[in-house]
């Protein structure tokens, strides 16, 4: 296992539980590693509801949900976690020697004696386009998310979607690109009012063009994508020219690769053995957050708080085998106070 990590632990997820892993694992002096598949932290709080108040986080009568993941960053700050963001966890394998094989999609590995899955309802992946054969084109002139803008300049842009991403890049790129037309299947969006008005302002001026329809079809001339057939609430479909395609059709979770390591899985749930530990029926790797299921489970924010904190205790014996793990207060514990840097 070439070129990997070793490291005592690894957090699968970055939301608010795998967030607060770290904090439960730094005061047993562990240090963590967390990858997300998302390029920013947060899980849900952050992809789903950054601007909404949350009012059950224990003494924070309100907060939201970029707030709770700053508040949780910051907390975390004196454990020095190390991020691997934008990158799924695709492999996981028990070694020889007890420890894990753990590999992304970019291709980092690391060698962990335990595993926290902080999953929560899966990897948020782009809902595709269903069009047959259009995959074809994903990445070149088929795109999902948007990387570097700039390849976009002086381009004919078909753009997908009806939410604050299709609305926001589509208006990013009108004076950029050659044209823009956007592509909505229905006269309602779910974007800001302001993002919309603007949008059939452009449009009334000429500057953008908005079809009420949905992408059925495609051209392609020499392998390369040259127009999308768009059919009408009207029933006639058009075609439209274009470069490149962008679809926003938003984010929806899957479970993906963790189905296929061994988990005991009760309807896309990790099974954790006992709610002592919190551990799966694979010892050294624990389930915690919104990704478990125990009898009684509610998936809220405070429940995966508590089970990172015993699952860190329930993990602590494969990291430290010959130590007995005591509990203390961080009010008072000199020890303690050394390791949050507060001394
Ligand atoms: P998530 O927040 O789901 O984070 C999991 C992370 O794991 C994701 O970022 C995902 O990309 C990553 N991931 C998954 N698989 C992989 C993989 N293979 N490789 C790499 N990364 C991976 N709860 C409350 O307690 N109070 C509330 O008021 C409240 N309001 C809510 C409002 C809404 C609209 C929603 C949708 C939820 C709300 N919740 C609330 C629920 C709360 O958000 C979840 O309980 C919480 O986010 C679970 O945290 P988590 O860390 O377990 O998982």
């Amino acid at each position: 296992f070439s070129g990997a990590i070793e490291t005592d632990a690894v957090i699968i997820g970055a939301g608010p539980v795998g967030l607060f892993q770290v904090f439960e694992l730094g005061l047993l002096e562990i240090k963590a590693h967390v990858i997300d598949s998302l390029g920013a932290v947060g899980g849900q709080c952050v992809e789903l509801y950054p601007d909404k108040p949350i009012y059950d986080i224990p003494a924070v009568p309100v907060c939201t949900g970029q707030e709770l993941t700053d508040n949780l960053l910051k907390q975390i700050e004196p454990f020095e976690p190390t991020f691997h963001l934008g990158q799924e966890v695709t492999g996981v394998q028990r070694r020889e020697d007890n420890r894990f094989n753990v590999e992304t999609s970019s291709g980092t590995r690391f060698i962990t004696k335990t595993i926290f899955i902080a999953a929560g309802v899966g990897s948020f992946q782009a809902r595709t386009l269903k069009v047959d054969g259009i995959e074809a084109f994903d990445g070149s002139q088929l795109h999902y998310r948007v990387k570097d803008p700039s390849i976009f300049d002086g381009k004919n842009l078909v753009v997908c979607g009806g939410g604050d991403s299709a609305l926001d890049w589509a208006l990013n790129f009108v004076g950029k690109a050659e044209s823009v037309v956007l592509v909505h299947r229905r006269d309602d969006f779910r974007a800001a009012p302001a993002s919309v008005a603007k949008m059939k302002a452009l449009c009334d001026a000429y500057e953008m063009q908005l079809i009420t329809g949905q992408v059925t079809g495609f051209d392609a001339k020499d392998g390369k994508l040259s127009e999308v057939k768009v059919t009408g609430a009207d029933g006639v479909t058009r075609r439209v020219p274009l470069d490149m395609l962008l679809v926003f059709f938003g984010l929806s979770p899957k479970l993906g690769p963790i189905a296929e390591w061994g988990l005991d899985i009760e309807r896309r749930q990790l099974k954790v053995v006992d709610t002592e530990k919190f551990e799966t029926n694979v010892p050294g790797i624990f389930a915690v957050g919104d990704i478990n299921t125990y009898p009684g489970k509610k998936k809220l924010i405070l429940s995966g708080f508590h089970e990172a904190a015993l699952a860190a205790f329930g993990a602590a014996p494969y990291i430290f085998p010959d130590k007995k793990i005591h509990m203390q207060y961080t009010t008072t514990s000199p020890k303690l106070h050394k390791i949050l840097g507060v001394e």
